[in-house]
């Protein structure tokens, strides 16, 4: 029966002989992630797709005078790791800004800081990058404009953390108008210390009147948005769904797409909040065209903050210096209209036959969601339309068992590794314990894509795979270790799940004959290993629709 089967393989992989492979990967431990979770030793790959999985000897036939081979001496391979929630943009900003990601102190921060000062003209705005948390600090907090004055008297400073808190320095406080009689803003607060005066910290909609003030993106963001996308192929990863972008960034992504310079395969989503938004986002995406590696395909919103301003249905705890109020619940960013206005968007994305993407923290904010694409759901079905609830942190049992109901699919990153910290001090223990509980929305029958909201967090997908299957955080504890994954399900999360998250599970996420030909080599086998050491994997080979688009030790 054996020999039969070996003489069908080599039936029909005869008239494969005429026409040779591209690439061709050998002797390795390649894990399809297809179905039946197949082991195979060798690919081939023609016209930027696999055209034979399986044995060395069966994949030799497709070896021409012009195929490139690769030998994996025993390496493994998975299919190209997705990351349903990566800003790529945000990413190429942060390239050239100050890096604080290796910062221990706040003494740190100033050194770094005082650096870029020392080579910029007075005046000019000094920006550091989002990618880091202040949690990495011996102190355990953002610095205070008092810090950053003494290394920037004159020049504005501006330092993000991921995408709802900032901090800046006295000049920058003087250029945006705050003063101590500045009222928070709606949906957001401007930090003070016991004596009434602005701390120069800012969350959520605070941070939007210096984020205003900013001089615009530097000429070359084509540039830098290669580089990143370089920087991304480097860990294995051939695609992102870019979570928020404006007509502009719409544009510099087309021209680099035009340009032929795309390497990570993007699925773009367009920000709005207000029905009037969402209107002008489905016209800018239906003036669009899609093909493999860039797509147009739906509209994110924003309801609530981050882990200082998620909308609970339970009181926040008091933070000494940071938060002061008993009864602080965190913010709901509604649209004017409030959730009626939010259904009406909704239910025009549902009619142009796109995506809705919703940013949601907390449980009320959450429980919102539900109801109103529960809403929508009654009128259309959403299931085919794949609409998600990004991050998921609070999610109440009701909310998931509804989600499962209907079809509500889920977008879970690993932010806990650097905010657990802070979750921690504004939530308690027990609320942060439980934050981003992937282990119960599987179970519950959700369909789960994994990522990392980077640059907010490290854009490192071993790292996240760490943290889902350890739930250890930077800090060097364990946050929740109940809700662990299985690395099998953590690969699962990176690759079909997200290819099905963004309705592509028929071309992508897997290593399938006739799927577009994207994979990655790792330097160790990330089921094989310890789940604690699957941080330490790296990279070695990256390949998009059958191109190495990064070679590193293979
Ligand atoms: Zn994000």
């Amino acid at each position: 029966m054996r020999l039969c089967l070996a003489l069908l393989t080599l039936l029909i992989a005869t008239p494969a002989l005429a026409q040779p492979a591209d690439l061709v990967l050998r002797g390795g431990n390649i894990i399809t992630v297809d179905h039946d979770w197949h082991v195979a030793q060798a690919v081939a790959v023609r016209g930027g797709r696999f055209v034979a999985i399986g044995d060395d000897a069966v994949v030799a036939r497709y070896v021409g005078p012009n195929t490139q081979v690769v030998e994996l001496a025993g390496k493994t391979v998975v299919p190209g790791l997705i990351d349903s929630h990566l800003h790529q943009l945000f990413a190429a900003l942060n390239g050239p800004a100050v890096q604080l990601l290796g910062a221990k102190t706040v003494a740190d921060v100033q050194k770094a800081i005082g650096e870029r000062v020392a080579r910029t003209e007075p005046g000019k705005w000094v920006i550091a990058s989002s990618g880091w948390h202040e949690s990495i600090l011996e102190e355990g907090r953002m610095p205070t404009r008092f810090e950053l004055d003494a290394v920037s008297p004159n020049n504005p400073v501006f330092i993000p953390r991921g995408g709802h808190v900032i901090t800046v320095n006295s000049k920058a406080l003087e250029l945006a108008g705050i003063t101590r009689d500045t009222p928070n803003p709606d949906g957001g607060v401007i930090v003070r210390d016991d004596k009434g005066e602005a701390t120069g910290v800012l969350l959520e909609n605070a941070a939007y009147l210096v984020r205003k003030i900013l001089p615009p993106p530097p000429a070359n963001m084509a540039e830098l948005l290669k580089i990143a996308m370089r920087d991304l192929n480097s860990y294995g990863i051939v695609g992102v769904i870019e979570p928020g972008v404006n007509e502009q960034q719409m544009a510099l992504y087309r021209a680099v797409h035009d340009a032929g310079e795309m390497t990570v395969r993007t699925d773009v989503l367009y920000r709005a909040l207000k029905k009037s938004e969402v209107e002008k986002g489905i016209a800018a995406i239906k003036a669009q065209r899609n093909d493999d590696m860039l797509r147009f395909v739906g509209i994110k919103f924003l309801l609530d903050g981050g882990v200082e301003g998620g909308r609970m249905n339970w009181p926040y705890r008091i933070v000494p210096g940071e938060q002061p109020d008993a009864n602080y619940r965190g913010v709901l960013l509604l649209p004017p209209g409030g959730e009626d206005e939010y259904v009406e968007g909704l239910k025009l994305i549902a009619d142009a036959g796109l995506q809705a993407q919703t940013h949601a923290v907390g449980d009320e904010t959450i429980d919102v969601i539900v109801r109103s694409y529960g809403r929508v759901n009654a009128e259309k079905p959403i299931r085919p339309l794949r609409w998600t609830i990004m991050h998921l942190f609070h999610p109440s049992d009701a909310a998931l068992k509804k989600m499962a109901e209907i079809g509500i699919m889920a977008t879970m990153q690993d932010h806990p590794v650097l905010l657990g910290h802070n979750q921690r001090r504004w939530w308690g223990d027990e609320h942060a314990a439980y934050a981003i509980p992937i282990r119960e929305a599987i179970d519950a029958g959700i369909l789960v894509g994994g990522g990392t909201d980077g640059p907010v967090v490290p854009v490192d997908p071993y790292l996240s795979m760490w943290w889902m299957t350890t739930r250890q955080v930077l800090k060097g504890y364990a946050l929740g270790k109940e809700h662990a994954i299985t690395p099998q399900e953590a690969l699962t999360l990176y690759t079909i799940n997200n290819a099905r998250v963004m309705g592509v599970e028929h071309e992508r996420g897997s290593i399938e004959i006739g799927k577009l030909a994207d994979l990655a080599v790792l330097s160790q086998d990330i089921l094989a290993v310890p789940p604690d050491a699957i941080r330490d994997t790296r990279a070695l080979l990256t390949v998009v629709g059958g191109k190495v688009v990064y070679r590193n030790g293979l």
